[in-house]
């Protein structure tokens, strides 16, 4: 009887044993694969979060794995050694999900790291600047997200519709720059109250969220949107999002003066003169900044970059077939639009240095790979001169011009942060180290 019971507790234990050794096995073995994969996120440069994302307090963390399985991004996230830990931080969006699935809400939501600050505005309760009468909502704020955004368009101009303003003739009450989610949800609430509004977008309405993939699935909680009601969508395409908010605008007609840049606001006596690309300027007696915080692309100031064929992003580059395209730059983005074209189509890339520098590590193995098979022609010391219907002029070197055949040009010049706007503005800025923006009520 004693023998029986010493074997079925020994077999027990073993068991026990035997369990623990396998979870153990496992869990070191996905570790060793979610190390890989952050070597591989810090070479790529890819491991560094850049806006939005969480933090994980690894003492209360319970590596349920809750995080990762939220996370609709791949590969954010992971678990290591016993803990969450971010992996391609860099492509982290904000989403959040991560903040809601935590079961011992472990996680919050930072913004900047300890070593690198985001440069922030000052923005009081009413969404008001230090600039009196200039006011900010959406992710320039801080705050990303679609939804978030809605929400402060919404509330800056409430606020702006609550000073009561009195109308004064060829001067407009406000002056919305952007149309992204905050801008398009500020016209919206502007129209509500009757206010006598414009609204200047440099590029095409929607945003951020115009430039997204064709195929990106966008992730968004339902949101009130002002004159329109509530929208109810989670996981959708980005087409379906610009039509109801293009339907929202049309229906209450709204028209957004696209194309058109906002170069400069200056005061003057109580009002606000703003300049803008197109020779236009407008008197305001409010501007609501809602510029987003990803910058206005730079121009090469050339003849004939007006053109519908040039084009500062790449959108769809799997729709672009049997081109002779132009790449200028000689950046990742660069790098990365030509690598992405050259499958498709007879590409150059134009560079104006003579070599390429500070490029990520795996950009510039494809770059050299890419260069050596031929798949494009990379010509340094390079710059357009001019750019036609069907063919650009390019100097290279001191003292040769060529003409080259071409159907598509696209520049990625680097761009004017919203940082560098705001200060000429006169709007204040803080550097923030990992400043928290959301976190559990502990
Ligand atoms: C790849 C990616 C995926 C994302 N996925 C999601 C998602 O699934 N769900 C989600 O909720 N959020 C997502 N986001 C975040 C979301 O897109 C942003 O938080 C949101 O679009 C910010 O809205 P906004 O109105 O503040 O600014 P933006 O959408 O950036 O709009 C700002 C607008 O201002 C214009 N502008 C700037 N300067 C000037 C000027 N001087 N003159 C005139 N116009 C100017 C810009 O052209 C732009 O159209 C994603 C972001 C990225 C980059």
């Amino acid at each position: 009887m004693l023998l029986e019971q010493v074997l079925i507790y020994g077999a027990a234990i073993l068991l026990c044993g035997l369990v623990i050794y396998l979870y153990l096995r496992s869990e070191k073995k996905a570790s060793k694969i979610v190390e890989a994969k952050i070597q591989k996120a810090k070479e790529e440069g890819l491991f560094e979060p850049v806006s939005l994302h969480p933090r994980i307090d690894l003492n209360t963390c319970i590596k349920s794995g809750a995080c990762v399985e939220a996370c609709p991004e791949k590969d954010i996230l992971g678990i290591l050694n016993g803990g969450g830990t971010l992996i391609n931080a860099s492509n982290c969006v904000g989403h959040g999900a991560c903040f809601h699935a935590c079961p011992v809400e472990a996680i919050s939501l930072v913004i900047g790291t300890e070593q690198r600050g985001v440069e922030l505005p000052h923005v009081n309760e009413n969404y008001e600047s230090n600039v009196e009468g200039i006011y900010i909502a959406g992710e320039l704020g801080g705050m990303g997200l679609i939804k978030n955004c809605v929400e402060q368009g919404q509330m800056a101009m409430e606020n702006i519709a609550k000073l009561g303003l009195k109308s004064v003739e060829n001067v407009y009450d406000v002056l919305i720059i952007g149309a992204g989610p905050a801008g398009i949800s500020a016209s919206l609430t502007a129209k509500q109250h009757g206010l006598n509004f414009i609204t200047l977008e440099q590029d095409s309405v929607g945003g951020t969220v115009f430039n997204f993939p064709r195929a990106k699935i966008v992730m968004t909680a339902p949101m009130h949107l002002p004159l329109y009601g509530k929208v109810k969508l989670y996981d959708t395409s980005k087409d379906e999002l610009l039509s109801i908010w293009q339907d929202a605008l049309t229906k209450n007609n709204i028209s957004i003066t696209e194309h058109t840049k906002v170069e400069s606001i200056q005061p003057e006596g109580s009002y606000f003169r703003v300049f803008t690309n197109t020779g236009k300027e407008y008197l305001t007696q409010t501007v609501l900044l809602a510029i987003g915080r990803r910058g206005t692309p730079r121009k090469l100031g050339i003849p004939g970059e007006e053109m519908q064929k040039v084009a500062y992003r790449l959108l769809e580059p799997e729709r672009i077939v049997g081109k002779k395209v132009v790449v200028v730059g000689g950046g990742d983005s660069a790098i990365e639009s030509a690598l992405l074209l050259c499958e498709q189509n007879q590409v150059i890339l134009s560079y104006r240095r003579d070599a390429f520098s500070r490029l990520k590590v795996k950009n510039r193995e494809n770059i050299t790979r890419a260069m050596e098979e031929q798949k494009l022609q990379v010509i340094f010391n390079s710059n357009l001169l001019e750019i036609q219907e069907d063919k650009v002029i390019m100097k290279i070197g001191d003292d040769m011009t060529k003409t080259i055949e071409n159907d598509l040009v696209y520049i990625f010049a680097g761009g004017e942060l919203p940082t560098q706007f705001l200060k000429k503005v006169g709007v204040e800025i803080t550097k923030r180290f990992a400043y928290t923006v959301r976190k559990h009520a502990s």
